[in-house]
């Protein structure tokens, strides 16, 4: 289909307005020769335009028809003009053309899907019916009143009217339905307008209000009227439906809001001015006004019930969750109202529980949110299947889950509950991208009957669920006021971290790792601790995260890579341990993303006096995930100061092969929770084989974390784990006593196992 520019529509319309502006000025004949001009090229390009853009037929017809119709009453009544069938027959033909005129409008309206869009209809018809309150009162009537035809025809001219209406019904519904009004449709409406400003002028001239030298006015606006119904048809929109737009139905409220109150406005002036004319207009006046107020009042009424609707609509969406279809937080806060107040028995103390997925955001952040959603479904519905009946499971936010348990008689009696949820975790759950173990850690408090508010029971339940996190996560808290203390204290140790380095409270513990193959102890972790004036010792867990929070890890970081390498070069020339020893220093996410890491490192090694290879850095997975591009760019910079990378507690953050791959590192540190039942359980054994054989596929060294018991070892030695860090080995020392703790290590007797093996090898 060959499509025309909507530049072409323009300029036709532009063409046909400049002659008809320049015959109106040389006179009225030629504007009568222009004017039939004008009506038939609509119905030329409406040919044409079905040619080019497949147009349906009743459309076609129905528009091409209007022009000769009108010109057909102008031509009976210019020449059968005085004669009563003269002048019936030109009413018919202009009031068929009118029909047509609807016809057309109807396809048009009819084409745009938009329809539906509530209250549009309504809008319409008010405007139509205050048009033809107007117009009755101002026009019709007066014709009626003073016409000398027969009572047929003027009643078959005053028809007219009511179809005038008709028109603006359906050019408000046309224009007013919220979708994008194309150049088109501008076009079209300019159109319908222009030829009721045409009828309106020529039925003011017919009631003498308007001089009779203005009919050439009304040729002019006819001619332009068809000119611009002719451009429509060219314009390349003019078979286009548009969609609604939701913003603009918004929009275009207001337009509708304007245009139906001057509908009411109008009729009301109208009314109020001018004096009835009998009992036949009485009653027309009557009838009119009243079916415009129902108008109104149906319009009023389903505005008001729209808004209780959407109202209501927005109610439910915060009451249900959308996702797992669970109750939300405001229906939870309710529920507890009623728990506390109506509910309230002296035999009972209801329960909540509050679940929060550990380490979801690394789901979200490795696997992106779809598969986090469906985690997210699983467990939703897993938790929904072990609470009792009268147990109300809901979605507080993000990964937390609430269980309201109104059956329970003390805190306690909850425990049993907590441990099924529990077991929830225990199944991998399936997504798209494979089965993931996740787990979760549980918050449990009272809903007590007097003087606590669904806040504080919420509050209570957070505090009990971060002390299962603080607890290493995947367990249970019942919260005891003295949690509360926590935040106090927390506050405090953030106070005093800020003085630690300052004070030297700050020191390094060391732990060996041994070379499950030599036997050796091949190098040492760095461990800080933070010793406090008073003498008690704060592990890193509980304050490397605050140092994270506050920065304070930046300065810290730095003194421990310094402290660390120093130590070390003490212990290789003192012979403690060999040449080759290596020094493994945390670093946090915190620190890898400062500018300056690559040059305190740098400082670091030349300052202690060791070579870069005896460093190993260690990172954990989340740095990758969070933004890996970025972690690459910063990692190299190590890299290439010649120090080597090892990721650390691998398994636990979900990052992927192809990560590994890409990143610049030379060791995987297994994280404990595999080793924890590599002896008992076949499943931990096969993932940590899997992991070796990964590590040894990709070039990588590999160290396990947290061997406790000889079993884990001998079973690690056999997958062909190469090194092993762990209490069964030693616990972090304090420096000084590393001399002994590697003595006792390498002496006779210190891990039979090694020994043993070492033995054969000897054999
Ligand atoms: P990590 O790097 O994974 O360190 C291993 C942790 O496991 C240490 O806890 C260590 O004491 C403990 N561990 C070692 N063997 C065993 C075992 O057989 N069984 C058990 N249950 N645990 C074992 P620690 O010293 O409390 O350190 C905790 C975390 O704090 C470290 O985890 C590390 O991520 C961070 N951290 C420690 N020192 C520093 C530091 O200087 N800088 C930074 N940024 N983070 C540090
Ligand atoms: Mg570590
Ligand atoms: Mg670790």
């Amino acid at each position: 289909m060959n499509r025309i520019p909507a530049a072409g529509a323009w300029i036709y319309l532009a063409l046909g307005l400049g002659v008809t502006v320049a015959l109106g000025l040389t006179g009225a004949d030629s504007i009568n020769a222009l004017y039939t001009f004008a009506a038939l090229q609509v119905a030329v390009v409406m040919f044409a335009a079905r040619r080019l853009f497949a147009l349906p037929t009743s459309m076609v017809l129905s528009t091409s028809l209007i022009g000769a119709f009108f010109v057909g009453s102008e031509l009976v009544a210019s020449f059968a003009g005085d004669t009563t069938a003269g002048k019936l027959i030109a009413s018919v033909l202009v009031l068929s053309g009118e029909a047509l005129l609807v016809v057309g409008l109807l396809v048009l309206v009819r084409k745009r899907r938009a329809l539906s869009v509530s209250g549009v209809v309504g809008d319409g018809l008010i405007l139509a019916l205050g048009t033809w309150n107007v117009t009755w009162v101002l026009l019709v009537q007066p014709m009626l009143e003073r016409t000398s035809e027969p009572t047929f025809v003027a009643l078959i001219d005053a028809a007219y009217q009511p179809l005038a209406s008709v028109i603006v019904f359906l050019l408000a519904v046309y224009l007013l339905n919220g979708s994008r009004v194309t150049g088109a449709m501008w076009l079209v409406s300019s159109a319908v307008v222009l030829l009721l400003v045409g009828d309106l002028l020529y039925a003011l001239i017919g009631a003498g209000y308007v001089p009779e030298s203005a009919t050439v006015g009304t040729y002019v606006i006819y001619t332009a009227a068809y000119f611009s119904l002719g451009a429509a048809f060219l314009h390349p929109e003019i078979d286009q439906d548009s969609a609604v737009n939701l913003s603009r139905v918004h929009d275009r409220l207001q337009t509708r809001l304007l245009v139906t109150t001057s509908a009411l406005v109008g009729p009301i002036v109208v009314l109020a001015i001018s004096r009835p004319q009998g009992t036949a207009d009485l009653v027309v006046r009557a009838v009119s006004a009243a079916v415009l107020a129902i108008a109104v009042m149906f319009r009023v009424q389903d505005l008001v019930r729209q808004n209780v609707r959407t109202q209501q609509e927005l109610l439910d969406r915060a009451r249900i969750d959308e996702l797992t279809g669970l109750p939300a937080r405001p229906a939870v806060v309710e529920l507890l109202h009623s728990l506390a107040l109506e509910q309230w028995r002296p035999d009972r103390e209801p329960t909540v529980l509050l679940i929060d997925v550990d380490r979801f955001k690394n789901i979200n952040d490795s696997l992106g949110h779809d598969a986090g959603d469906e985690v997210l479904q699983v467990i939703a519905g897993r938790i929904r299947q072990v609470v009792p009946p009268e147990s109300t499971v809901a979605r507080l936010s993000g990964d937390e889950f609430l269980v309201i348990d109104p059956t329970t008689r003390t805190m306690s009696g909850a425990g049993p509950l907590a441990e099924r949820i529990q077991t929830v975790f225990r199944e991998p759950v399936g997504v798209s991208q494979g089965d993931l173990f996740v787990t979760a850690s549980i918050g449990v408090a009272s809903v007590h009957s007097f003087n606590t508010g669904p806040d504080k029971v919420l509050r209570d339940a957070d505090t009990a669920m971060y002390r299962a996190k603080d607890a290493g996560r995947n367990c249970v808290a019942f919260f005891d006021n003295s949690m509360h203390e926590r935040i106090a204290h927390r506050l405090a140790v953030e106070t005093a971290l800020y003085r630690a380095l300052d004070r030297r409270e700050l020191r390094l513990f060391h732990q060996p790792i041994l070379d499950l193959e030599s036997g050796e102890i091949s190098g040492f972790e760095a461990l800080i601790r933070w010793e406090q004036a008073d003498g008690t010792i704060v592990s890193p867990a509980e304050f490397i995260p605050i140092a994270e929070d506050t920065g304070t890890i930046v300065p810290i970081g730095a003194w421990a890579l310094l402290e660390a390498l120093t130590q070390l070069r003490t212990w290789v020339r003192a012979g403690v341990c060999s040449q080759n020893a290596t020094m493994s220093v945390n670093v946090s996410p915190r620190q890898l993303t400062d500018p300056n890491l690559p040059s305190i490192i740098a400082e670091a090694i030349s300052r202690s006096g060791v070579r870069p290879d005896q460093l190993w850095v260690e990172i954990t997975e989340s740095l990758m995930i969070a933004d890996p591009e970025r972690a690459l760019y910063d990692l190299q910079r190590i890299r290439n100061l010649g120090v080597r990378i090892a990721l650390d507690d691998f398994g636990t953050g979900y990052s992927s092969l192809s990560l590994l791959q890409r990143f610049p590192l030379q060791r995987l540190k297994i994280d404990r929770s595999f080793v924890r039942g590599i002896a008992e359980g076949a499943g931990d054994r096969a993932l940590v084989r899997t992991i070796v054989a990964m590590g040894q596929s990709l070039d990588l060294d590999l160290v396990a974390e947290g061997v406790e018991t000889l079993a884990q070892l001998r079973v690690l030695q056999e997958l062909g784990c190469a090194k092993a860090q762990g209490y069964l080995i030693s616990r972090p020392v304090p420096a000084d006593s590393m001399e002994s703790t590697v003595a006792g290590l390498e002496g006779p007797g210190a891990i039979p196992l090694l020994r043993a093996s070492r033995q054969d090898d000897r054999v």
